[in-house]
């Protein structure tokens, strides 16, 4: 397929809203205390019975960071004390024995991502303590051809950790950067050299990972177009696999730290429609392929070859060649997508060392999907994925038990949706909706018409603008 886009400001500013990312459907919002450790029990179980039960796929949640970044809205722990990691891992260690309970044991793990704050915060004995405790609860791929990755601070990387993580099984890094010019490093907090985001990466080829991203960030304090576009130049010369440009989303009233930022700094918003128009201009003429929601891939790496093929998937990760896996998610806050359902460890540190001594799992909210709610992520995934929607996909696994047409049961949305085709953002076919060049920037927009939870959603202050 064509995996182009094209940048209309005028588009942009008129559908710029606030609105969920998708990297789950239903949203995080509609969680409730009512699906608690059992209800994720009796759902964790039951995946064993499927026909073909699902591979699994592990995130391990390290939520230490030694230094504040300013614009940061992950859940995080702030500390220069590395021997506060101690107490937390002795628990995630028993996290891990009592998720492994509940799955047969020949379910292979194709995925496997560790994830923060910084996960190289933690010594490499502590890392490789950790991945033994892992392997001796699951069945983790020993042929290197899993998905198994590791969010890098080049700033805590020493001439040892590349290889450790090599030899631990990671095959897959993404590299911290946001931004290499030292006025907008000052600006956030996060000094970072140069010449030590570089030593990663070379350092990350050279012990032969499959896979190397880079993260940036778009609308910082003290960033102009000149200013970004000379970071995108250095980024490109460094030739990274993938690379993803996010919005920053100045929450101040949702995320306290983002108070340190000087807001007369930021860039206007027709600046950073610049930022973003001259980013992907320069991606894509550098050779990168746009996937869509922030990522740009070279056009022979798996995630544009998935794209092509109508493969590719989401998950909270972000874009994955895995589509079929059961997430259990481990540590602090964490969010686990298990058959119909999703459910979120306690999001603050005493409670979840509270449950976990207690010798329960620390899930303290979560949700069972209804049919409405699977459909529509799939139809959410598929759009966001692949730019299309095929309807008889749609219609086969789920519509036709109902005896109804795809165009009966979204006639609402088909209405909606019949506007964005008049603004150019996509093409609305018998069998098929096809998204333009001038809607995959605003898939965002495009995916939240199939948002039952919509209007519900868009009011949370926890969703940024969509640009
Ligand atoms: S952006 Fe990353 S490194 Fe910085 S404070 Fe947040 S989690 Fe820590």
């Amino acid at each position: 397929m064509d995996q182009g886009y094209l940048f209309n400001p005028e588009l942009i500013r008129r559908y710029d809203k606030a609105g969920p990312r998708y990297t789950s459907y239903p949203t995080a919002v509609q969680f409730h205390q009512k699906f608690g450790a059992a209800q994720y029990v009796e759902h964790a179980r039951l995946s064993n019975e499927d026909p073909i039960p699902q591979p699994l796929s592990l995130y391990i949640h390290l939520p230490f960071c030694a230094t504040v970044c300013f614009y940061c809205g992950c859940n995080k722990i702030i500390t220069n004390n590395r021997k506060r990691a101690v107490p937390y891992l002795e628990r995630l260690h028993r996290e891990i024995a009592l998720h492994a309970e509940l799955y047969d044991s020949d379910r292979v793990v194709d995925q496997l991502h560790w994830g923060g704050g910084t996960p190289t915060f933690i010594s490499l004995d502590q890392m490789q303590a950790l991945m033994s405790e892992i392997a001796k609860h699951f069945n983790l791929r020993e042929d290197d051809k899993g998905e198994y990755s590791i969010e890098l601070d080049p700033r805590e990387v020493t001439e040892e950790t590349l290889g450790v993580l090599r030899e631990l099984g990671f095959n897959r890094i993404s590299l911290g950067v946001q931004d290499l010019n030292e006025k907008v490093q000052r600006a956030v907090n996060r000094i970072q050299p140069m010449e030590k985001t570089e030593a990663a990466l070379d350092q990350a080829r050279k012990e032969g990972f499959h896979s190397i991203s880079m993260d940036l960030i778009y609308g910082l304090p003290r960033q102009t177009v000149e200013s970004f576009s000379r970071t995108l130049n250095e980024v490109i010369r460094m030739s990274p696999d993938r690379v993803a440009i996010y919005n920053y989303a100045h929450m101040p009233s949702m995320f306290k730290v983002q108070r340190q930022i000087n807001e007369a700094e930021l860039p206007s918003a027709s600046e950073k429609l610049e930022i973003l128009r001259h980013a992907v201009d320069r991606m894509t003429e550098a050779g990168y392929v746009y996937i869509g929601m922030d990522h740009f891939a070279k056009p022979d790496d798996e995630l544009t070859r998935a794209q092509q093929n109508g493969t590719l998937y989401r998950n909270f990760q972000g874009y994955s060649t895995h589509s079929g896996c059961d997430l259990v998610a481990m540590g602090v806050s964490s969010i686990s997508k298990v058959g119909f359902t999703y459910c979120q460890n306690h999001k603050d540190i005493d409670s979840y060392f509270k449950s976990i001594d207690e010798g329960e799992l620390p899930v303290f909210r979560g949700i069972e999907l209804s049919f409405d709610d699977v459909l529509r992520r799939e139809v959410i995934t598929q759009l966001i994925c692949n730019f299309v929607l095929d309807k008889s996909r749609i219609v086969d696994r789920y519509l036709k038990y109902m005896e109804v047409t795809f165009d009966d049961y979204f006639a609402d949305e088909l209405e909606q949706l019949n506007i964005m085709q008049g603004d150019g953002l996509l093409k609305l076919n018998d069998d098929s909706i096809e998204i333009l060049p001038a809607g995959r920037l605003l898939i965002r927009n495009i995916c939240a018409v199939f948002d039952v939870y919509n209007n519900e959603s868009m009011k949370s202050p926890r969703f940024s603008r969509m640009v």
